[in-house]
């Protein structure tokens, strides 16, 4: 129930060994090097941010664009 907080930082999990912390670039549990995932997630958020204001613009093609990025990202919704 505590899940919704309002941080900056989303929850994440660690892509090798799924250990759930905030977003850092070395996971805290494996040491893995996470300064890819960080930099795609920190991307998404933008993307994200881009495809609602394309959207609310009627931006079609822009919206396409950047849902492919989404997608891409792994960051589908
Ligand atoms: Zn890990």
């Amino acid at each position: 129930m505590t899940s919704s907080s309002m941080s900056s930082e989303p929850p994440f999990r660690c892509s090798v060994c799924r250990a759930r912390q905030t977003l850092r670039e070395t996971c805290r549990r494996c040491q893995a090097d996470l300064r890819l995932v960080v930099h795609a997630h920190r991307r998404a958020a933008y993307v994200s941010t881009q495809l609602e204001k394309a959207r609310q613009s009627g931006d079609r093609d822009r919206e396409t664009i950047l849902a492919a990025e989404l997608r891409w990202l792994g960051q589908t919704r």
